[in-house]
């Protein structure tokens, strides 16, 4: 057995999302070492989630240790397949077994709504209560649908003239609702509905702001880029905490230095002031994510940009940049057309993003250097 630490409660949590989302599982075993007791644990736990098992005894790497392998079936997951993924050995055999569980499900289709929003947050900061507040905000619709996943659901809110879906809001009730209390951030669960969003906000709480595990999950949020809006949720209570809004905002902005155009709002879910601001800053955010720039306001832009601060002084073999165009959005992605890409520093990519911010050309901004050696 494993020893119930808070550690393994957290791990336990993290498998148990997994299982839940997998089709199939693949449970893989040491056949150096054969059937250990934490072996039997795990099999007993996926014997009762009813899924296909399929049984890998790994590092079997010779004759002797794949015969071995036939000691595996006492766990009574299914026949062992001997597999050794250091010689590629057996690995087909493996596949096959897993393909031949598949269903033939249709495959899940996205919901269609105008934005896609995810609420993350730890346990406790009010995600539950913010998601009532918002279905209980002004001729809110609201109708749930199922989710990606089996134990998933989303919720579609009608608003006037635009609608949001509310990424796995079954996550965030159930969180609420059982796990309260228990410091159980399901990452993983985290990460798959910001993959899915447009836009996400990062939910604190007014009288403990921002964790360590809030700044990874806001830097996940701007690697994949998402719109981020950081919520500072259980405002109701900055009075008594002694906590004003300038010194909160200024707690905010130091923690996630590296998202300061990120708007920052201010809600009671309890009392439900902020909500409204919040989805209109959502709105916002959103419209600056699809934003399409005319070609010559970014050129002009940019250009005054590179005349203000040259990439480098240097002469022939500095960086020269053509041209510039934007080539999606949602985010908006530029690209800046230049003699050589290898010569563009981090720091004058992050110079030329924040120009188009402060432009207010892009909030998100991706950028992309393409070379073009054939104009020099
Ligand atoms: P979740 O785990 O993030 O979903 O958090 P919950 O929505 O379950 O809220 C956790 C606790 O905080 C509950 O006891 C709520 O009543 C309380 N809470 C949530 N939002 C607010 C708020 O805006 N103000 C106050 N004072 N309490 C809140």
């Amino acid at each position: 057995m494993f020893p119930e630490t808070d550690i393994w409660q957290q791990v336990k949590g993290q498998i148990e999302v997994a299982i839940n989302d997998a089709d199939v599982i693949v449970f893989a075993v040491d056949s150096t070492i054969g059937v250990t007791p934490a072996d039997v644990d795990v099999a007993d736990a996926l014997r009762r989630t009813e899924k296909p098992i399929v049984l890998v005894a790994n590092k079997a790497d010779n004759d002797r240790l794949a015969t071995n392998a036939a000691e595996f079936y006492e766990l009574g997951a299914g026949t062992p397949i001997p597999v050794s993924a250091f010689h590629n050995l057996g690995v087909d055999d493996l596949m096959a077994e897993v393909v031949s569980h598949f269903a033939t499900a249709p495959a899940f289709l996205e919901p269609e709504a105008d934005l896609k929003l995810a609420i993350i947050g730890r346990p406790n900061v009010g995600k539950s209560m913010l998601l009532n507040a918002i279905a209980g905000e002004k001729r809110a619709i609201v109708s749930d649908i199922p989710g990606t996943t089996r134990d998933s659901l989303d919720s579609l809110m009608q608003f006037d003239d635009w609608s949001v879906l509310l990424i796995d809001t079954a996550g965030i009730r159930r969180r609420g609702r059982i796990e309260k209390g228990i410091e159980r951030y399901s990452v993983l669960r985290a990460v798959r509905a910001i993959d899915r969003a447009d836009i996400a906000i990062l939910l604190m709480d007014a009288t403990e702001l921002a964790s360590a595990q809030d700044t990874h999950i806001a830097k996940y949020i701007l690697d994949g880029f998402k719109g981020i809006i950081l919520g500072v949720n259980k405002w109701d209570l900055a009075g008594e905490a002694g906590l004003t809004q300038a010194q909160a905002i200024q707690q905010v902005r130091e923690r996630f230095r590296f998202a300061s155009y990120a708007p920052i709002c201010f809600t009671s879910a309890l009392n439900g002031s902020g909500i409204a601001n919040l989805l209109d800053t959502a709105r916002q955010v959103y419209q600056e994510w699809t934003k399409g720039v005319p070609r010559y306001e970014l050129r002009r832009r940019v250009m005054s940009a590179v005349a203000e601060h040259p990439p480098s002084l240097s002469g022939r073999n500095s960086l020269k940049i053509y041209s510039v165009a934007q080539d999606a959005t949602g985010p908006p992605s530029f690209t800046f057309f230049v003699n050589r890409s290898d010569m563009v520093h981090f720091s004058y990519k992050r110079y030329l993003e924040n120009a188009l911010r402060a432009a207010e050309i892009a909030m998100i901004a991706y950028l992309v250097m393409i070379p073009i050696g054939y104009l020099l």
